[in-house]
């Protein structure tokens, strides 16, 4: 599984990174990032979480 932000519809937020910060974090722009490709299974769930929790609709994952 694999997670990506779409750099444009971010609003940085920081949303995603709260709820899983295994896989993002926030860069120098305070935009967020992926740090963990592919997706560690243990945290799966909260990687999806945070995809649903955007506000923008930014984060995407992939199988
Ligand atoms: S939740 Fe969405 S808008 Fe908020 S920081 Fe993460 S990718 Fe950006």
């Amino acid at each position: 599984m694999k997670a990506n932000v779409d750099r444009d519809e971010c609003i940085g937020c920081g949303l995603c990174s709260s709820i899983c910060p295994e896989v993002f974090e926030m860069d120098d722009e305070n935009i967020a990032t992926v740090i963990a490709d592919p997706i560690p299974p243990n945290v799966e769930e909260q990687a999806i979480e945070a995809k649903d929790s955007c506000p923008t609709g930014a984060i995407s994952i992939e199988e």
